[in-house]
């Protein structure tokens, strides 16, 4: 599942081919993902310049010159295949439908957008801009975690009455948005709090800490996943999933990283795993 930081880098990789760019023609080869597709979506799509990319939580907007926004979801396993009409491969063979490319943006300069999800998990809509924040998908979403709404006074209230572990109350999307079970894990080892511990049981200075340590895993997140997105286009031009190194995320029996003795441990919160050091983490 992405999270925030790789929905951002697709984000980021689709912007140089889309942003100011026009979709000379959409095509849309089934009726659905996750959803059904908004009514005659190629329709919408073909002929309309997109003025602006930008992302709210793991949904990536894009605002068009109509003022529709079409809101794009990669769900699971949905990933944006680029493929630049300057390129040799292009010219060579003109890239052919792949599985699974169930969206194809042609835009007007040549270059082939293609949203690729095996497992269909993902989801489009168009709503219009002015009330994007009131579609059924993002109107419940807490604020953005790198953006200004989001401080220390907010988290301490927002947590003050939660009697969930903090591991469940952080994943809670009305709480944060776009924070996933894999940041969480990595935010609670590096402010040392056990992921087991209740929310409302932490202490005002330890819920404050948490605002930089999530800005900053997030923010490391990105770069790490801007510096993929550069081998990326390199490569194959397919922007979706990155390899990151994490501190305790999936390290169950492996040693902390701090040194000071123990294995990393993994728990089941709310049907997720939950990763930690039981002597670093309180
Ligand atoms: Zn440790």
């Amino acid at each position: 599942m992405p999270e925030l930081p790789e929905v951002e880098t697709v984000k980021r990789g689709l912007q140089p081919v889309m942003e100011g760019r026009v979709i000379a023609r959409a095509d849309v080869h089934r009726p659905d993902l996750r959803w059904p597709f908004p009514t005659n979506m190629a329709e919408r799509l073909s002929g309309r310049a997109v003025k602006m990319l930008r992302r709210r939580s793991k949904y990536i907007l894009a605002d068009l010159d109509n003022g529709e926004t079409l809101i794009i979801h990669l769900g699971m396993s949905g990933r944006m295949q680029i493929d630049l009409a300057d390129t040799a491969e292009f010219h060579q063979a003109a890239p052919i439908l792949k599985k699974h490319d169930h969206v194809v943006l042609h835009m007007q300069d040549g270059t082939r957008i293609a949203f690729n999800d095996a497992r269909r998990f993902g989801a489009m809509d168009l709503t219009d801009t002015a009330s994007v924040e009131r579609h059924w998908l993002i109107d419940k979403l807490g604020p953005e975690p790198l953006g200004n709404e989001f401080d220390e006074t907010y988290l301490i209230g927002a947590l003050k009455k939660k009697g969930s572990p903090i591991k469940t109350a952080l994943l809670d999307q009305r709480i944060i948005a776009g924070l996933g079970n894999i940041y969480v894990c990595e935010v609670l080892f590096r402010t040392g709090i056990s992921p087991k511990r209740k929310a409302s049981n932490l202490s005002a200075a330890r819920v404050a800490s948490l605002v930089p340590a999530i800005r900053e895993v997030l923010t490391e997140a990105i770069e790490s996943g801007g510096s993929s997105l550069r081998d990326h286009r390199q490569t194959n031009g397919e922007l979706g999933y990155f390899q990151h190194n994490f501190a305790v995320y999936d390290r169950e029996g492996q040693p902390c990283t701090t040194g000071c003795g123990s294995k990393i441990f993994r728990v089941v919160q709310s049907g997720r795993s939950s990763f930690y050091c039981p002597k670093c983490q309180r």
